[in-house]
């Protein structure tokens, strides 16, 4: 069957070619898909264009879209357990996390469907009561949306809920590694009667297939989420006609332990915060800062509790984590491990693949953590995406502060503490899109989610997510017109 989607109709890609989509828990294949080309993409691009331009969908009556939204929620609540199985077989994640994805992802529609239609703009007063000047917001045009493989329906969900609901039309791009929840997604929106045109679906690399969504004239926005280096060259791409850019990117996130937290609470939600998905989260509790007094027996028992977690299939309700996404990711990760050797870091835990026979098909990597770690490692600062903790010791506040800061990224952190005032002193003192106290990893749909510094620009999730994806247009209007009188005539 053809996976890609153009112009409200089902295609193979236009090379003929094919990609094998590989289960990371054991190197089976489970689906072959269209392998897109350039030419895909622009044809894609092409009839979003069309669409857009013809008006129907963007400036039909915003109810329309909300219906839409509303459905795709139904649907994807009512179809959970398959589409979750789906996620698990492409990206190796628990099947616990896959359903708390689609539950999120049923969320994120649910939300947006419920701002879709609350804010039509605003009247501003005008210097004259013969004036009428008010805002009105529109959508933005063509949007090329590019999503990551650790996330795959989840990401490509909070770009879509808002730029349909504000009557964009898109062209979807997951990731080649893992695009089966997309496909599935993308029937849903056809079944919930999307306008043809008004979402295309190519797959295939990104160079080849996502890099004109960057370049092309006709895409008026590009939202990307993935890696720091991509999101870079698609803003070089994005400069031709100066379209808009959202970027999600990665986050080498501290989580700050004080002496005086609910240590239980806390090692727990270190151990979740480093090894969720192993690792493969963007705002992963990769870089654990542990106050002195705690902090030899702290990293102790992380490091016993992190050899305790049972590796398996996510199919298995016995795993508590899954595989890598691939063996190249993996073979990533064991560089990394041996860079945190070489660079003089003490291994706590894991640091090798698992001995299980029944694991050793698939891409598994043991969780691993690094103590005696300091903040000019590479370990320490670059983003790893996978089952790798390192820790760092601090004293004071201030010190915790400076190494929390000390990242090019700023996607999110954490501070763990009994003292309200630290806690109110820390949080607003760190310089991450979203920090927790005393917890580690909510996200809500109605929270603004995304970074500072190198973790990106612009938000998604929130008000400020469905605003990425509109335009504001003053119109002014002048009911009693008289000449101007500024030159003789
Ligand atoms: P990636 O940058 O390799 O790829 C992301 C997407 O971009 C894929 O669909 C890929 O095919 C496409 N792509 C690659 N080169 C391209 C090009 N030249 N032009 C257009 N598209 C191109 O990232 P990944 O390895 O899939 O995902 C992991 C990264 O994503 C990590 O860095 C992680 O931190 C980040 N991430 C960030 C968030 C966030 O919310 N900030 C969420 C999830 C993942």
């Amino acid at each position: 069957m053809p996976t890609q989607y153009v112009d409200g109709a089902w295609v193979a890609g236009s090379g003929g070619g094919r990609r094998e989509i590989v289960n990371p828990a054991d190197g089976s294949v489970v689906a072959t898909v269209a392998e897109g080309t350039s030419a895909d993409t622009h044809r894609a691009i092409a009839a979003a264009r069309k669409s857009f331009d013809a008006g129907d969908w963007a400036f039909g009556p915003v109810q329309e879209r909300v219906a839409v939204l509303n459905r795709i929620a139904d649907l994807l609540a009512a179809d959970r357990a398959a589409v979750a199985r789906l996620e698990t077989l492409d990206t190796g994640k628990t099947l616990r996390e896959s359903e708390d994805d689609v539950d999120d992802v049923v969320a994120v529609f649910r939300y947006y469907a419920g701002l879709g239609d609350k804010d039509g703009g605003r009247v501003v007063a005008a210097a004259s009561p013969t004036v009428s000047s008010r805002i009105v917001y529109e959508p933005v045009g063509v949007c090329g949306l590019i999503a990551p493989w650790n996330y795959p329906l989840l990401q490509v969900s909070w770009k879509l809920a808002p730029a349909l609901v504000a009557g964009n039309t898109v062209v979807v791009k997951p990731s080649e590694v893992t695009p089966l929840t997309t496909i599935r997604l993308v029937e849903m929106l056809e079944q919930a009667g999307v306008p043809a045109g008004v979402v295309n679906l190519v797959l295939g690399s990104g160079p080849v297939v996502g890099a004109p969504l960057a370049e092309s004239p006709d895409v008026d926005l590009v939202s990307f989420t993935g890696g720091l280096a991509t999101g870079q060259t698609l803003m070089r791409a994005a400069a031709g006609n100066v379209k808009k850019v959202a970027l999600e990117l990665g986050g080498k996130n501290p989580n700050i332990v004080f002496a005086d937290a609910d240590l239980e609470a806390a090692l727990d939600n270190a151990l979740t915060a480093a090894f969720l998905h192993s690792g493969q989260v963007c705002s992963a509790g990769a870089r654990l800062l542990v106050q002195d007094e705690i902090h030899d027996d702290f990293v102790a028992e992380l490091g016993r509790r992190a050899e305790r977690i049972h590796l398996g299939d996510g199919l298995d309700p016995a795993s508590e984590s899954g595989p890598l996404v691939s063996s190249a990711h993996r073979d990533k990760v064991e560089g990394y491990v041996r860079l945190g050797l070489a660079e003089g870091a003490r291994l706590v835990a894991g640091g090798r693949r698992p001995e299980e026979a029944d694991l050793q098909g698939g891409f598994f990597y043991r969780p691993t953590v690094f103590a005696d770690c300091r903040r000019d490692m590479r370990i320490v600062q670059e983003e790893v995406f996978g089952p790798v903790v390192t820790v760092e010791r601090f004293r004071t506040e201030d010190e915790a502060v400076a190494l929390g800061n000390d990242t090019a990224y700023g996607l999110a952190g954490a501070v763990w503490t009994s003292d309200t005032g630290r806690a109110r002193r820390v949080s607003g003192r760190l310089r991450h899109g979203t920090v927790w106290v005393n917890d580690y990893g909510p996200y809500l749909p109605q929270a603004e989610w995304g970074g500072f510094g190198r973790s990106g620009i612009g938000r998604e999730l929130g008000p400020a997510g469905l605003a990425e994806y509109r335009e504001a247009k003053h119109i002014y209007e002048n009911t009693e017109p008289a000449p101007a009188r500024w030159f003789a005539g």
